[in-house]
């Protein structure tokens, strides 16, 4: 058996983490031949719970789950980690301001990427699930100077997979047949779904649709898609969302030609330099590379500048709070 990868997940006990964590242990995040070493961060009165997730992993007897740490200690549950999950963070209750929330979650999301910046393993990649998660990301990323600020990336392949479901279905045809699809921005309702860079069996998927249907029916859905399923489950999508964390993780370890990942800016497309923002992304040596030379139309690039401009707000924003 190879040397097992250890895989550090916070937030272990919530309703993503009971989604996620069967799937890394039986094998989906990092293939079926890798060996892992979960490490399960909670906060202190959510331990208990997370022994008890841990106990359901013990009895599924997978062949691949070499041990389960869990913890409440930051130095343990990133000593070494190669793959970080960040799942966990504060949700927004009524009546909290925004300022509030990134203020909350500047004091999780600091502390724990100083933690990876001081025992991670040297190879390690960050994914920040929990919102708001772009500038999360940001926030652990400017605590870990050490480590290169590409190792920190935030989820909008739940997006991006929602906009594939949504085309696939207006066309009939499998998302099998739909290529590069592309979320741009933040993961929020000012996303972009671009529909003007996928295309369906080698052509252009907006000219496959009516432009009413893009702009007004397609576009919002995705966007609104989490809210649609809380009304209709009562409940924040769980499953959907480890699905995408899974997919995320496993295409930028095994490669890919084409997703979206929320990485940081290199200036590309004017978005400012540091902002971690959704891009076309491939995947090639397991690191990401922003797809250079899509074409950005007028419509498009109206609503990349305005999710670029809700980053850039919520950037200036920790920075005030001094939370980078
Ligand atoms: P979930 O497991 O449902 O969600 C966790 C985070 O993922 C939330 O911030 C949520 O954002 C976010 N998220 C991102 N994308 C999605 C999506 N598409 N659908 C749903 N959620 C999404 O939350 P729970 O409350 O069940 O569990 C959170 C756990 O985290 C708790 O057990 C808590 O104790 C723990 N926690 C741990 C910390 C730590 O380890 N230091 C710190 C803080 C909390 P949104 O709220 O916007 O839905």
């Amino acid at each position: 058996m190879p040397t097992p990868v250890n895989v550090t997940v916070t937030g272990a006990a919530g309703q993503i983490g009971y989604a996620l964590l069967f799937r890394i242990a039986s094998g989906q995040l990092l293939g079926p031949d890798v060996p892992v070493r979960l490490r399960l961060l909670e906060i202190t009165p959510a331990l208990k719970a997370a022994e008890g997730t841990a106990m359901e992993l013990e009895d599924c007897a997978f062949d691949l789950l070499s041990g389960i740490d869990i913890t409440d200690d930051l130095k343990t549950a990133f000593d070494g980690t190669n793959v970080a999950l960040l799942v966990g963070a504060r949700p927004r209750s009524a009546g909290m301001e925004r300022g509030d929330l990134l203020e909350a979650n500047g004091g999780i999301f600091g502390p724990q990427g100083k933690a990876i910046n001081d025992h991670a393993a040297g190879d390690v990649r960050v994914l920040v699930v929990g919102n708001p998660a772009n500038t999360n990301a940001l926030i652990a990323q400017q605590h870990a100077p050490d480590v290169p600020a590409d190792r920190f990336t935030a989820m909008t392949r739940l997006d991006h997979n929602r906009a594939l479901s949504q085309l696939s279905a207006k066309l009939g045809v499998p998302v099998g047949t739909i290529e590069k699809m592309t979320i741009w921005g933040n993961h929020s309702a000012t996303q972009y779904p671009d529909l003007y860079t996928a295309q369906v069996n080698g052509r252009s998927a907006a000219e496959q649709v009516e432009e009413s249907w893009l702009k007004d029916t397609f576009i919002p859905t995705v966007a609104k898609r989490g809210a649609a399923i809380i009304e209709a489950r009562g409940a924040s999508s769980a499953a959907s969302a480890a699905n995408a964390a899974v997919d995320h993780v496993h295409d930028w370890v095994n490669g890919t030609d084409w997703t979206s990942s929320s990485v940081v800016s290199d200036g590309s497309y004017g978005v400012p330099e540091g902002l971690i923002c959704s891009f076309p992304c491939r995947s090639v040596d397991g690191a990401w590379q922003i797809i250079q030379g899509v074409e950005i139309n007028e419509f498009s690039r109206g609503k990349i500048d305005a999710s670029v401009q809700e980053l850039t707000d919520e950037r200036d924003a920790v920075r005030q709070l001094g939370l980078i």
